[in-house]
């Protein structure tokens, strides 16, 4: 068969071994998040194909990673408020 590329399949099994038992993850072993991209684990946020959700885009991708990177500086905004106070 004369073929001019390949899209190798991977599978749908995001790599969060390394996360198993320090962020919660569902039986698909993806990161469980809240609507502000916060993981069960104050102070860590995540973002992309690795989070639990519907539709995996370019798009929905780089949504999530504004969200994640505003609320992580949210995050240490509100601990530096708390350290001067
Ligand atoms: C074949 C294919 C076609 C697609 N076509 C489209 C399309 O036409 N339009 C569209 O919108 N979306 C498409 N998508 C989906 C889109 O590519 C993803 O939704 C998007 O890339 C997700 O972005 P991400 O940053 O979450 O993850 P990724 O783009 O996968 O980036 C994750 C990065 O993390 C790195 N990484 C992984 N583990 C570790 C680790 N332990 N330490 C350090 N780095 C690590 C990886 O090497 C990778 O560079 C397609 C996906 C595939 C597979």
């Amino acid at each position: 068969m004369k073929i001019d590329g390949v899209f190798i399949f991977i599978g749908y099994v995001p790599n969060t071994e390394s996360l198993e038992g320090l962020i919660e993850l569902n039986k698909w072993k993806e990161i469980v998040v809240d609507k502000d991209m916060r993981t069960n684990v104050i102070g860590v946020f995540a973002a992309g194909d690795s989070i639990q959700k519907r539709y995996r885009q370019v798009t929905t991708a780089v949504a999530d990673g504004t969200i994640a990177a505003l609320s992580a500086a949210d995050y240490i905004n509100n601990l530096k408020k708390v350290e001067a106070e």
